[in-house]
């Protein structure tokens, strides 16, 4: 395999295989990347985002199940029919759901009983098999727990292992930072920093990996909910309401020595934020989206106001319909959103897409 990095897109890196011959990469990545401008107690401010619900199911995760996929099909470990099986709390299921079907695979999804009532039917629209797991059972460890033990069921089983497989992060370090350096580029900028909420970290950790290449001072700080510290205290704490990060462990893919200081947002303030871009830059985005561009903007006025601070909007707010993203949230304080005004975006697109 060419494991070339810089600005490529899957189908060069690896040539052959099911998703290049159904051409799936033409409906993963090289998404558009906005420049956010906004004023922080009245002074003009902007940070950089990747608009990532223009994936194939409207997700950042596209990119790591189909690299992940496509990888599996080249070593000869995914075979046709195989039936694919993953501990998710949404997104991933989502991704691997849909891509699995579209590639002819039974999918049998792990996850917590108390995610979104929109994410269970998402699932369950792609026909796939869906364990709830309570917290009694074990909740989101449990859910991986439970998976491991059904591959050792059957042989015709394939895990991902998104929070541990390799590839992860390097779909993000191949393909989602080739296009933000490509899209910088286009404005003669180079990141000094990037932040992005930790799931399985695979984010973070491929894009602080590429991007270093680019700007060797760069910054990438790893965002977790203030209301439940799992990568400051390495374990599980309290409880928090922002979907698809902070899932109560520390993954293999996460390596905290790579990177720098963690960053926080509250989950109220990240439903505050998320709102805000819907209402007033048309922008419908989910709550880690809220919680990243808190995580921006901290980051913007911690190093003066003038760096290139970048990060990702994850999703959209569809999966979060039933939740209280769509309700009156309290301002409380200490918050960012109430000390923000959101201006206007501007849409850069990736010249190689
Ligand atoms: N936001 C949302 C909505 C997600 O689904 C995920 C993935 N779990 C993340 C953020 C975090 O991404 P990563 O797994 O790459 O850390």
């Amino acid at each position: 395999m060419n494991d070339t990095v810089g600005p490529c897109r899957p189908e060069t890196t690896l040539p052959s295989g099911p998703l290049h011959e159904r051409g799936i990469w033409a409906m993963i990545g090289n998404t558009p990347l906005l420049e956010l401008r906004y004023k922080v107690d009245g002074r003009p401010r902007r940070v950089f985002a990747k608009y990532e619900q223009r994936n194939m199911t409207g997700s950042i995760k596209d990119r790591m199940a189909a690299w992940i996929l496509a990888k599996a099909y080249h070593a000869g470990v995914l075979r046709p029919g195989d039936v694919i099986a993953e501990a998710t709390s949404g997104n991933t299921g989502v991704s691997f759901c849909a891509l699995g079907r579209a590639l002819g695979h039974p999918v049998r999804i792990y996850m917590p009983d108390w995610m979104s009532r929109e994410r269970v039917d998402l699932i369950k629209s792609f026909g796939a098999e869906i364990v709830p797991v309570s917290r009694e059972a074990g909740g989101f460890l449990g859910s991986i727990d439970q998976c491991e033990k059904f591959a050792c069921t059957g042989p015709r089983v394939f895990l991902p292992r998104q929070f541990e497989n390799v590839a992860n992060a390097e779909a993000h370090e191949l393909f989602t930072a080739a296009e933000i350096e490509r899209q910088l580029a286009c404005e003669r900028l180079v990141p000094d920093v990037v932040v992005a909420g930790v799931g399985t970290g695979g984010t973070i950790m491929g894009l602080s990996r590429a991007l270093r290449r680019v700007n060797p001072r760069l910054k990438a700080h790893p965002l977790e909910p203030a209301e439940s510290p799992t990568l400051r205290t390495g374990k599980k704490v309290g409880k928090h309401r922002i979907q698809g990060i902070s899932d109560e462990f520390i993954p293999a893919v996460v390596h905290l020595d790579e990177l720098d200081e963690i960053v926080d947002a509250h989950d109220g303030d990240a439903i505050l934020m998320a709102q805000a871009l819907c209402r007033s830059l048309g922008l419908a985005v989910g709550i880690s989206s809220g919680a990243n561009l808190i995580g921006a903007m901290q980051r913007v006025e911690a190093t003066g106001g003038d760096a290139v601070v970048v990060t990702i909007l994850c999703d959209s707010n569809k999966k979060y319909l039933s939740t209280d993203l769509c309700r009156e949230e309290p301002v409380r304080e200490g918050y960012w959103s109430p000390r923000v005004e959101l201006c206007s975006f501007r849409a850069i697109p990736d010249p190689a897409g």
